[in-house]
């Protein structure tokens, strides 16, 4: 029996790697639906390719668009409309796997929707859990969900980690998180004011999204790793380290308790990934090159610069900080990305206005997703406001 798959973002760079995948094994795999925001001749090209029952689009105007491009080329795809549609292909009866693969807090509700109705749910998209924590490993829980990380990090420490979660206590002395150390890594920090966009976009290994490219850039999206790893694999935040390894071969590693590392190495190519996590426990074909040891010029290490990074260290603050405050910092860093990104504030404001906002905002628990959604939407707002002050 085939595998039916929903890909949450399927035009981003994660959704076309996952289709990559996918094409690979057609008697593995079919897909049943799709989801985009705005890219309506991509989706249509990929309906064209993939004949899922259902698309669904961020917008009426892009709902209504590829409607009708559907019609056109005689396509049988159903059109439907988010937010409620996301939440309906992610939790559908006859949907095995959901590829959670949309940028930011978007992404949340498809999630939990996923994680109630027992999905075999691939995580990409790590703000999800970096904003709904406590609530999403919940219904994950409650609903049976089997849940798989895709972010190359975590795969690579859930491959080194024992199969049974029960041990890992006893066993783990920490995860050693890799990092590439962007686009700035040797450069002059009194200099990242200047930064232009072009720049920050421009990641030495991967092409990216633009939010997780300036992320990787800052290195807000190593912080939003630790952050994810502490819910994945319940991990004390003082158990989780950060190391830059420029070359990206080694993906991530387990330390445990008699010193010996386990890691996880290969090309970086986020194929690996998410074959791993569509196959598993078995392994598929990926399409990615295997690693030549012998044209490896050496791998490298070391510590995080934290005058050049201070976000990353925003990660353990938060952890320690009231329950909510992850989501305070995810909704303010989404601001500042996109703040950036519209040249609005400086490259350095970024952290500026993290730190503003995580100062301006107090969290009261919040236990729902309702009370998420309003913690966000409360966020964003200050930070806004904060935009507008930093002009
Ligand atoms: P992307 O910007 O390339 O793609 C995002 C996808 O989500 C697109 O299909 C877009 O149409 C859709 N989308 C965006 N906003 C939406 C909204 N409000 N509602 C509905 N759909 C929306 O991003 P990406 O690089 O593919 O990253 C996706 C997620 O995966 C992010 O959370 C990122 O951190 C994570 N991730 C990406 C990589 C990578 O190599 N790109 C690696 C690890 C983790
Ligand atoms: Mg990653």
């Amino acid at each position: 029996m085939k595998q039916r798959i929903t890909i949450l973002g399927s035009t981003g760079s994660i959704g076309t790697s996952t289709l990559d995948v996918l094409a690979r094994h057609p008697d593995r795999y079919e897909v049943f639906a799709l989801s985009a925001a705005t890219q309506v001749d991509l989706m249509l090209a990929q309906c064209a390719q993939f004949r899922p029952r259902y698309a669904v689009m961020a917008s009426g105007p892009h709902a209504c668009q590829l409607a009708e491009k559907l019609q056109q080329n005689n396509l049988d795809t159903q059109v439907l409309q988010a937010p409620d549609a996301l939440e309906a292909i992610a939790s559908h009866e006859q949907v095995d796997a959901v590829m959670a693969a949309i940028v930011g807090a978007a992404g949340l509700a498809p999630c939990l929707a996923a994680a109630r109705a027992g999905k075999r749910l691939l995580l990409a998209n790590k703000e999800a859990l970096v904003v709904g924590g406590e609530v999403f490993m919940a219904a994950v829980q409650s609903g049976g969900a089997t849940l798989l990380p895709i972010d190359s990090e975590h795969s690579a420490i859930f491959q080194s980690l024992p199969e049974d979660p029960a041990t890992w206590g006893q066993r783990v002395e920490h995860v050693l998180l890799t990092a590439s150390g962007g686009p700035f890594r040797t450069r002059d920090p009194a200099s990242l004011r200047d930064v232009t966009v072009a720049e920050a976009c421009a990641h030495p290994n991967f092409s990216m999204g633009r939010k997780i490219s300036i992320d990787s850039a800052t290195m807000m999206n190593k912080a939003l790793e630790v952050i994810e790893a502490h819910w994945l694999f319940n991990l004390a935040p003082e158990h989780i380290k950060v190391v830059i390894h420029p070359q990206q071969i080694i993906h991530s590693m387990v330390q445990f308790r008699d010193a010996s590392i386990i890691a996880q190495l290969g090309t970086p190519d986020m194929r690996v990934p998410i074959a791993c996590g569509l196959a598993w426990p078995e392994r598929v074909e990926s399409g990615a090159a295997p690693l030549d040891f012998t044209q490896l010029a050496a791998l490298t290490f070391e510590e995080a610069d934290a005058r050049r990074f201070p976000g990353l260290h925003l990660s353990w603050q938060v952890l320690a900080a009231a329950p909510g405050t992850t989501a305070v910092l995810n909704a303010a860093n989404e601001v500042a990305v996109e703040a950036f990104l519209q040249r609005r504030i400086r490259f350095d404001q970024i952290h500026a206005l993290n730190v503003a906002t995580l100062e301006a905002v107090q969290p009261s628990k919040p236990d729902t997703l309702q009370a998420l959604l309003a913690l966000d939407a409360q966020t964003r707002a200050v930070a806004q406001e904060l935009v507008r002050c930093f002009n």
